[in-house]
């Protein structure tokens, strides 16, 4: 894997960022009450200096953001530096806002019957609780066989993907990763997939890094064409780096 260095950021016309261990540190605790009618969840915060480099970014290429988590919350965290030039994917390529459009993927009743048989199983287990999702159900637990488990005695079909995020199980439907989500925007902005930096560091960012000029922030767990340092944030990293390149060019 190439260097931060090593990249031509001239070709660049846009940048995707994975949200948890790309711009926020991780550690999301959260628990819900079995019954469901409590729920309490807690993130780290996203830094000042990160926004101040979007705000300069954005002048110059278009920003992306894609994560697990639903589209309110990558609303809300993000608040600040909406909404021009900027789009948000949420639950893992399944929901976009774009130019003020929210899109959405389809899947028939199978799909979303298959999610709640699986929910009400899992359900039964000593989980900490769901985390609020339209289009794939995510199980904040800790790690063990017993949900993947699940998942594969229920999902004949074999339709799902079932992937430890490092605090939580994603279960959603393998026709859509992050990538399809990012092939989207690649298409609003009339760019090839290459001109498309897309930073991640989990299992969730692997096809969306592929199909862009990956940069992965945890080369273990996920590969990308170039890493970063492995110092601090690797999506503040980026940020400064290209807001450098910006401002000396
Ligand atoms: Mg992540």
């Amino acid at each position: 894997m190439k260097n931060l260095s090593e990249l031509k950021v001239e070709n660049i016309k846009a940048i995707t960022f994975d949200l948890d261990g790309v711009i926020i540190p991780t550690g999301t605790e959260l628990r819900e009450s079995p019954d469901g009618t409590e729920l309490f969840i807690k993130t780290k915060i996203i830094s000042d200096d990160f926004f101040r480099d979007i705000e300069i970014l954005k002048k110059h290429i278009w920003i992306n953001f894609s994560s697990g988590r639903n589209l309110l919350y990558l609303q809300s965290v993000l608040s600040p530096i909406l909404w021009k030039n900027v789009s948000l994917q949420g639950e893992n390529g399944n929901v976009t806002l774009l130019e003020g459009k929210l899109s959405a993927v389809e899947y028939d009743l199978e799909y979303f019957d298959l999610l709640k048989e699986i929910k009400e199983e899992i359900k039964k287990e000593e989980i900490r609780g769901f985390e609020p999702k339209n289009f794939i159900l995510t199980v904040h637990c800790d790690k063990g066989d017993k949900i993947p488990e699940i998942v594969r005695s229920l999902d004949k079909k074999g339709l799902l993907y079932c992937l430890w995020t490092g605090e939580a199980y994603d279960i959603g439907h393998k026709s859509r990763s992050k990538a399809e989500g990012v092939s989207k925007i690649c298409e609003f902005l009339k760019i090839g997939a290459k001109q498309m930096l897309t930073m991640g560091n989990n299992l969730n960012d692997v096809e969306m890094l592929k199909y862009g000029t990956g940069v992965t922030v945890n080369p273990a767990r996920a590969e990308g064409e170039y890493k970063t340092s492995g110092v601090g944030l690797g999506g503040e990293e980026i940020a400064r780096y290209l807001v450098d390149y910006y401002q000396n060019k």
